[in-house]
């Protein structure tokens, strides 16, 4: 993993110190000597990880963290703030000032890496997602509505931890503004984990019956679990256990003896991360259904239909499978909106899907193709099975007139062209073509019907 790191140090001596050892690790380096020159290099450099040294002269390390917090260029850069001061105050409020971590100086080597390694890995995930929602709102599908702050309370937080005293401490101080749900045991938290909705892991990686660490991995490997962030209790100076659960993607970690604002303060910044993930997420998906699918009907579109139909295609020439497809287009359309206006027209348009949608099979995939051409893709079906529910399609279409909001009555029939895949040479192409020729003989013998196509 190649990452690029802002050193932020008033000291020379400490900068050129961090510098060797990142560049040993082949890290790419970047380096300020002061706050002003950190946010001004963070937002041109746009670096993967900040390690932020708290006493500066001028603008301290706390300012500092706090500026870029709230900056949307720098606000999703994982900062760790490395420092001499080891009062537990100080740690708490580095961590309330938004810091991913507050580590002591001397650091020890192996974990700042790990730490390093795992929050780069982490941020890489949501740049991913970040950079697809740009994409969304490029092309005018997503909103902006995810530039709003998240919250970091209510969180649903599930425990393990087998010693009874530290796991009350910890049920006390978290449900002052969370839920916690507390695991017998190894079984339990998975079992747990992965049937219920949960924020928040937090695992103990000294527990007498289980390993901590297996459990971790497991909760990391289940596709219920992977997306749910992992906090782990560890020992004191337990660092090669620590850097172990970094390595397997452990979100973050808190050393015992638990401080209760230490805690407080690491749940809050792994569930706002969560929690912005998740509307990314719940975002690129709307915004991947809103491409696929047509606006006043609510059926996928042509560009879906299209490409699910090559899919489909392709593979039946493999397993000597026939996919049919139905064209419908609705007779005399231009009459409906020429003698009751254009929203009656769009109103029989929605009624037509719905009656579509109705008469289709689940595996059936029922699209507007356009204006008012309507496509079912049925897939693994013959084409005298096809022409039957064409066939129904049709009498359901004519047997009951449409209702239109302003409270018309109107007879509508549709035309039904049907055609069957020909084997491994087929095409998405020809195959359009043979349904399309049968809706044209069925338009040309009367309309109101349904043609096979012969091939
Ligand atoms: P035919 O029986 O030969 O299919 O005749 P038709 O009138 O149905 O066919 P034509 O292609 O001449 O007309 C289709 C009409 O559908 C013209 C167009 O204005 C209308 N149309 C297309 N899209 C929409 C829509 O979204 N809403 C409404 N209300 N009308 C639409
Ligand atoms: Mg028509
Ligand atoms: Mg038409």
């Amino acid at each position: 993993m190649t990452a690029r790191v802002l050193i932020v140090d008033d000291v020379p001596a400490n900068l050129k110190l961090l510098e060797a050892k990142l560049m040993a690790e082949y890290f790419g380096v970047l380096q300020a000597s002061s706050g002003p020159e950190a946010l001004e290099v963070a937002v041109r450099e746009k670096p993967d990880i900040i390690l932020l040294d708290v006493m500066m002269p001028g603008m301290d390390g706390f300012e500092v963290c706090r500026r870029l917090r709230a900056m949307p260029e720098t606000s999703h850069v994982p900062i760790i703030m490395v420092t001499a001061l080891d009062q537990q105050k100080d740690r708490v409020e580095g961590l309330e000032a938004g810091a991913d971590d507050f580590l002591t100086k001397p650091v020890d080597d192996v974990a700042l890496f790990a730490r390093v390694k795992s929050l780069v890995r982490l941020k890489m995930l949501t740049d991913e997602l970040r950079m697809r929602e740009e994409t969304g709102q490029r092309i005018g599908l997503v909103g902006e509505d995810t530039k709003t702050e998240v919250s970091a309370e209510n969180g649903q937080i599930l425990l393990l931890d087998d010693r009874a005293l530290s796991r009350r401490r910890i049920v006390e101080t978290l449900s002052q503004k969370h839920s916690v749900t507390t695991a017998e045991d190894g079984e339990d938290i998975l079992r747990l984990a992965s049937t219920s909705d949960f924020d928040i892991i937090i695992v103990s990686l000294s527990l007498e019956d289980a390993d901590g660490l297996r459990l971790c991995s497991q909760i990391r490997s289940h596709d219920a679990t992977r997306n749910i962030p992992v906090i782990v209790l560890v020992e004191e100076g337990n660092v090669e256990r620590l850097v172990r659960a970094l390595d397997m993607g452990v979100n973050d970690y808190v050393v015992r003896p638990i401080e209760r604002h230490e805690l407080m303060a690491r749940v809050r910044t792994q569930l706002r991360h969560r929690r912005y993930q998740e509307r990314l997420r719940i975002s690129l998906h709307a915004s991947l259904e809103l491409a696929v699918t047509d606006p006043l009907t609510g059926l996928h579109n042509r560009r879906y239909m299209t490409n699910h139909l090559t899919t489909q295609v392709d593979t039946c020439g493999t397993k000597d499978k026939h996919v049919c497809l139905l064209i419908l287009d609705i007779d005399f359309f231009k009459l409906v909106n020429d003698t009751y206006g254009h929203p009656a027209g769009d109103a029989v348009l929605k009624e037509f899907a719905t009656r579509l949608k109705a008469n289709v099979r689940g595996i059936d995939l029922p699209c507007r193709f356009g204006g008012e051409e309507f496509v079912v893709v049925m897939p693994d079906t013959d084409v005298a099975f096809a022409s039957s529910i064409a066939e129904r399609l049709r009498e359901q279409v004519a047997d009951a007139p449409f209702k239109t909001p302003d409270g018309s009555s109107i007879d509508v029939t549709v035309s039904i062209g049907v055609a069957s895949t020909l084997g491994s040479q087929d095409t998405v192409e020809a195959l359009l073509e043979r349904a399309d020729q049968a809706l044209y003989r069925a338009k040309r013998e009367g309309r109101n019907r349904v043609v096979a196509d012969a091939a």
